[in-house]
């Protein structure tokens, strides 16, 4: 597999915290509620007075932090990323904040997105005498801030960002300001938040990848960082200003239909609301007569109530999820048959068993979990299975950020929508339609990007390899 390839792709959060008391610690109850955005490594930089510190590991937020590293990380101010990589591109040096000593002073970079023309970039700095310690697209921010060594930080980041072409939520510390700044598309989440309590006579600031995190932490939320904006705040108070980019708005609709949590509002909508509306939508376009409504856990819950709230069919919990699988859980000596699938995800018999159902999921991507699950829900003694899936067919792989599988994995990009329901098993199959799920986003009019599920890639894709049928090539 080609490394740099590879590394496009990261699923990520970031969260930070301005004037409080008890910043590292905020912080790390905020990547807490992130962390389904990325489990390879988690990382804090705190400020104190003008000194960085930073404590980063491989592993979920909880495995990377205690009580006594937290207490290392003193100061009024932190920024924080938890980090999903593909199998093979967890190094450490790839776990955020990355950081860096520049001209004007210490920084502290934490990224969700990807950016498209990384490789052309990476390959000008490189030729310009940079030397990178990792295989992100991230580390390209640190030196080209580094090669131009304004005294004002804020030009400097502006000039930079000007430059990157794609999807990013940035977060930044320096050893005087907490910057945030999103892409002019708007693809991933970024939101802003105030608390309460005032320190020093003036607000405390938090931003945060989604909403859920403000609300462990009992913030307020203030609005969405807007597209195109670079927000910071200081010892002056709060700024803002444009990049002179503008695009079209292109906010990743793949957030409503599987990534943010159901509890965090995304793009001005609640994610829960939508993906209920995604159900009865998904409902209307494919009804069928059935017994019952049965969710995969967690991901299709909200769709499979909107499903069962539209058809009027109850809504049962046929299929029972265990939580409990942590990284280190040992495999049986022994073959269980589909024991993989069962430890997670287990049918109910007592449910099931004679009953005609609709299993509903949040999306289908290679298909392999859709048919063992059907498999197991048959087994369970289901007489009838009809597979209902909350999106529309994923055709394309994102380079914005998603982890997704190639295309010629895609398995809705090669077969048709008959030979997908063979191989999964189902009596019959599915889809939300583009316009039900741009319904459901209340995005009619424009304003997402779709491309996982239409091919329409806001962005040039710069130094993407792609062969004629879209897959990367070289891995
Ligand atoms: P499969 O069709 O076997 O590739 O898996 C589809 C399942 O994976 C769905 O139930 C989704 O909940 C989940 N899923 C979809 N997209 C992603 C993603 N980018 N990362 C992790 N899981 C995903």
């Amino acid at each position: 597999m080609s490394g740099s390839l590879k590394s496009w792709h990261d699923e990520c959060g970031v969260f930070g915290v301005w004037n409080h008391p008890q910043a590292s610690r905020l912080t790390y109850l905020g990547l807490y509620a992130i962390q389904h955005r990325g489990q390879e490594s988690a990382g804090i930089v705190a400020l104190e007075g003008e000194t960085h510190r930073a404590i980063k590991g491989l592993g979920l937020v909880a495995d990377v932090f205690n009580d006594e590293n937290l207490n290392q990380l003193p100061g009024t101010a932190a920024v924080g990323h938890v980090r999903y990589s593909t199998t093979g591109m967890n190094s450490i040096s790839n776990a955020q904040p990355l950081t860096a000593q520049l001209y004007n002073g210490p920084i502290a970079v934490a990224h969700n997105g990807n950016i498209v023309n990384a490789e052309p970039l990476k390959k000008e700095l490189k030729a310009q005498g940079s030397i990178f310690q990792g295989t992100n697209d991230t580390e390209i921010v640190l030196h080209m801030l580094a090669r131009n060594p304004s005294a004002d930080l804020m030009e400097c980041v502006k000039t930079c960002l000007e430059r990157i072409e794609g999807a990013f939520s940035f977060g930044i510390l320096s050893h005087k300001s907490l910057i945030v700044a999103r892409d002019p598309y708007g693809f991933r989440p970024l939101v802003l938040g105030t608390m309460e309590d005032k320190f020093g006579g003036k607000p405390t600031y938090v931003i945060a990848s989604e909403t859920c995190a403000f609300d462990l932490i009992g913030a307020r939320l203030i609005r969405e960082i807007e597209p195109g904006e670079i927000w910071w705040v200081d010892e002056n108070g709060e700024h803002s200003m444009r990049m002179e980019k503008k695009a079209p708005a292109a906010k990743c609709v793949f957030e409503h239909v599987y990534f943010a949590r159901p509890d965090s509002i995304v793009f001005g909508e609640s994610v829960y609301e939508v993906r209920k509306r995604a159900g009865q939508i998904l409902a209307r376009e494919n009804p069928v007569d059935v017994d019952m409504i049965v969710p995969v856990p967690d991901s299709g819950v909200p769709s499979a109530i909107g499903y069962a709230m539209e058809s009027g069919k109850p809504f049962e919990l046929g299929i029972i999820r265990n939580h409990y699988i942590g990284r280190t859980f040992i495999q049986p000596q022994q073959s269980i048959r589909d024991f993989g699938v069962k430890i997670k995800l287990n049918p109910q018999m007592a449910v099931l068993k004679g009953k005609r159902v609709v299993v509903v999921d949040d999306s289908l991507v290679r298909g392999t979990t859709s048919r063992k699950i059907v498999g197991l829900v048959r087994a369970a003694g289901a007489k009838e299975v009809h597979l209902r899936i909350a999106a529309p067919p994923t055709i394309g792989p994102c380079y914005y950020g998603v982890d997704t599988p190639e295309k010629s994995q895609l398995i809705a990009a090669n077969q048709s929508l008959e030979r997908i329901r063979e191989f999964v098993g189902a009596d019959s199959l599915g889809y939300l339609s583009i316009e039900g799920l741009k319904a459901a986003v209340r995005g009619e009019k424009g304003g997402f990007c779709s491309a996982c599920f239409d091919g329409k890639y806001p962005t040039a894709l710069f130094g993407l390899d792609l062969d004629p049928k879209g897959n990367l090539r070289g891995i």
